[in-house]
């Protein structure tokens, strides 16, 4: 007999089902009602705890709850909640200052956003704009967003339903290191194929190229990305056609690839973007998103242009501390140095499984690709199977790729050691129960 929380889970769920789209994609059989939660661990309407190694989708940036971030909201909302870029807001002043300096972009304007998506058709909006033409490159397995244009950029079919697009993409090779015709490559052949395919399909284009958009490490695609150098080698086929280079740190920005504070400060030499675009983790799970460009190109559009909800009082505050305790508190380098120690443990643990094909990522941005036992066939029944154990072992991860095969691992990056080994626990027996089911 089902229990009454149970019974009312399961009405929960009916109910969401007869209202939801369709192509609303839900994680599990049975959905998760998260309802609160505390540093790395968020707890369903069942009292169940877990330990959270998706952050929301990379949105919790630093910690669930996160006192600091708590009381500036709190205190904001008791002031005035909204009133729109009419007017001057001091915070949002102060956060556009603190990411022009933090983006590296020289003499950079920042202009905020509600959603990655939107910070992407703005960047797409400014490239064209300035470039005067619709053509534009992007890699081929990227995702860049759900709206007409953003859809129009986004090479991964599984997210891309529509052809429609007012622009004319381009797909070059580069974000997929490991499959498709160059794997067998080294990454110097691999970087000379992937730029001899840029130059190929620029052969083809119907006059001037807008722009390049890149995530420095595809997020949906499964947390892959091209050897270091691609970049740099892309840039220099850019600048000779005057084409413009945007790139989408939406999963990649604040320092979660450990290293640097931006994905695209991985690339040595690559120079630095005409325009950056982020959202998800900024405001710790605000609705937030914003695009930074060179002035020059920021002030193309000649006409008057608001965002309604972008840069509200409330966003820009919880920006603001959120991105003050991540710096004061070095998340960059703990993302550095525990995601270094879990994907050591990752790999390790995930050795002698037939179902792992690779573990891969930086900082706290760690893939684990999965394949049907033995073989080298992309597995999503795999990644599902996982996903449902590691939730009974009290772990939430995400999954994605092209085959919908890789898991997503990317925690808060306040993650500490102790809580990066029970993660690694919790995977080690979700994998070996997932792997026992499909053989
Ligand atoms: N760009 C990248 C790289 C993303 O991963 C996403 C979302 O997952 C987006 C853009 C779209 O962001 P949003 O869902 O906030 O519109």
């Amino acid at each position: 007999m089902a229990t009454a929380t149970e019974s009312a889970h399961a009405a929960l769920h009916a109910r969401h089902l007869a209202v939801a789209p369709d192509w609303l994609a839900t994680y599990y059989a049975r959905p998760i009602e998260l309802t609160h939660g505390e540093g790395r661990h968020v707890w369903d309407a069942e009292g169940t705890r877990y330990l959270d190694f998706f952050g929301g989708i990379l949105t919790t940036m630093t910690a669930h709850a996160l006192p600091e971030v708590t009381a500036a909201v709190t205190e904001q909302a008791g002031k005035i909640l909204h009133s729109s870029t009419l007017y001057l807001s001091r915070q949002a002043v102060e956060l556009a200052e603190r990411i022009a300096r933090l983006s590296g972009i020289p003499d950079a304007r920042v202009f905020f956003t509600t959603s990655g998506t939107e910070a992407n058709d703005t960047a797409l909006l400014l490239a064209t704009t300035y470039r005067r033409s619709n053509q534009v490159l992007a890699l081929r397995n990227s995702y860049h967003g759900r709206s007409f244009t953003s859809i129009g950029i986004t090479g991964n079919t599984a997210w891309s339903p529509t052809s429609l697009s007012p622009l004319q993409t381009l797909y070059v090779h580069g974000g997929v290191r490991s499959r498709g015709p160059y794997a067998h490559l080294t990454d110097a052949q691999f970087t000379a194929a992937c730029v001899a395919d840029l130059e190929d399909i620029l052969g083809q284009a119907n006059g001037t190229v807008a722009a390049l958009i890149a995530e420095p490490v595809q997020g949906v695609g499964g947390f892959t990305s091209g050897p270091d150098g691609l970049l740099a080698a892309f840039k220099e086929v850019l600048d000779r056609h005057g084409i413009l280079w945007i790139t989408d740190e939406v999963q990649t920005g604040w320092g979660r690839t450990g290293d640097n504070f931006w994905g695209w400060q991985a690339h040595s030499g690559s120079g630095t973007p005409d325009i950056l675009t982020f959202a998800k983790g900024v405001g710790n799970g605000m609705s937030m998103g914003g695009v930074v460009a060179r002035a020059e190109v920021m002030n193309c559009l000649g006409a008057n242009s608001i965002s309604t909800f972008g840069g509200s009082p409330i966003t820009t505050a919880a920006a603001l501390a959120n991105l003050g305790y991540l710096i004061d508190h070095d998340l960059q380098g703990n993302a550095r140095r525990v995601g270094g120690l879990l994907k050591s443990r990752l790999t390790a643990i995930t050795a002698g499984l037939g179902i792992v094909r690779e573990v891969r990522g930086r900082g706290l941005m760690l893939g684990v690709e999965l394949v049907e036992p033995g073989t080298d066939t992309p597995s999503a029944a795999a990644a599902s199977a996982v996903l449902e154990a590691a939730r009974e072992h009290g772990l939430l991860i995400g999954k994605g790729g092209l085959a919908g095969n890789v898991l997503r691992i990317a925690p808060p990056l306040s993650l500490t050691v102790a809580e990066a080994e029970e993660g690694a626990e919790a995977l080690e027996a979700a994998l070996k129960q997932a792997q026992a089911e499909l053989e």
